[in-house]
């Protein structure tokens, strides 16, 4: 693979990045949930390039004991990227860096939860990026939550992520790999709907106080209209799943009948006389 070259500039005289996005222009975002039989909640994002499974066990009991919460269930998130996430092979060990977001992640998470209603108990959450290509970590809250919902744990609501930066002095929604390592910085947030109250917000590279404000705005609209990609994904397993939510899957069964009858039937058929 040849190496990566730093490109001559990340907005074009006509004002469009790297990729083609406007400045405001979210990466295509694919969600999917339910794709691990054996947990109990799971669910995939693909946003661009960077791709993400986050599977949910519990709640259960909590090993080591010692780490046991009297008052609620211990969330406990494992963020890790594969070693072939990225082209310079990451090193299996954990890194300080997952760690960082695997803390993070916990505290953008807890805020939706009512952990209070499993004293003692463990909520695991384990994060694995797949591919990366800038925004795991807001990608990974993106998938977590809707893993967490999909276990059936109790949420005030859903938490939507995106990171917002500066390139070449213009303010970015959604950050491509490039545009994190060669930006000017990025803020990656995250939000309960439900109420507006942020529950992640961190500043990489310096804006001015108008920026900030304008970035935070841009984030928070593009949250939104994750949120809806969440539900709709969120609406789609449970349609799925629900045998008797498909009035399809009863026309299936008529159908299987059917082609039943149609087989006996020809089978059956006298044949025809002269
Ligand atoms: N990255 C990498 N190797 C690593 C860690 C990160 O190539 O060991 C890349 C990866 O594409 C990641 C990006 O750097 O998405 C930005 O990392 P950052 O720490 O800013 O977190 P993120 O933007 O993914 O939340």
């Amino acid at each position: 693979m040849s190496p990566e070259v730093k490109p001559d500039y990340l907005i074009s005289p006509e004002g469009l990045r790297l990729d083609g996005r406007r400045p405001d222009e979210l990466r295509p975002i694919e969600f999917e949930v339910g794709v691990l039989k054996t947990a109990d909640g799971s669910a995939m994002i693909k946003q661009g390039k960077t791709h993400i499974i986050a599977a949910v066990y519990g709640p259960r009991e909590l090993h080591p004991r010692h780490l046991t919460l009297n008052d609620k269930a211990y969330l406990r998130c494992v963020y890790r990227m594969a070693t072939f996430s990225v082209p310079d092979r990451k090193r299996p060990a954990p890194s300080r860096r997952e760690r960082e977001i695997s803390m993070v992640i916990t505290n953008a998470l807890e805020p939706a939860l009512f952990l209070e209603d499993f004293p003692r108990a463990v909520v695991d959450v384990f994060i694995q990026v797949i591919q990366a290509d800038g925004g795991t970590r807001c990608a990974a809250i993106n998938a977590a939550s809707l893993a967490l919902a999909d276990a059936g744990i109790p949420m005030r609501s859903l938490v939507p992520a995106v990171a917002v930066g500066k390139a070449d002095g213009t303010l970015i929604v959604d950050l491509g790999d490039m545009e994190d390592k060669y930006g000017e910085g990025d803020v990656p947030m995250a939000i309960l709907p439900s109420t507006g109250e942020i529950t992640l917000l961190q500043q990489d590279g310096s804006f001015t106080k108008e920026e900030l404000l304008e970035a935070m705005q841009m984030g928070l609209n593009a949250c939104k209209y994750i949120h809806e990609l969440q539900k709709e994904a969120l609406k789609r397993a449970y349609l799925k799943r629900a045998p008797e939510a498909g009035s399809e899957g009863e026309d299936e069964e008529e159908d299987y009948e059917d082609d039943l009858e149609t087989d006996l039937g020809e089978s059956e058929l006298p044949e025809e006389e002269e």
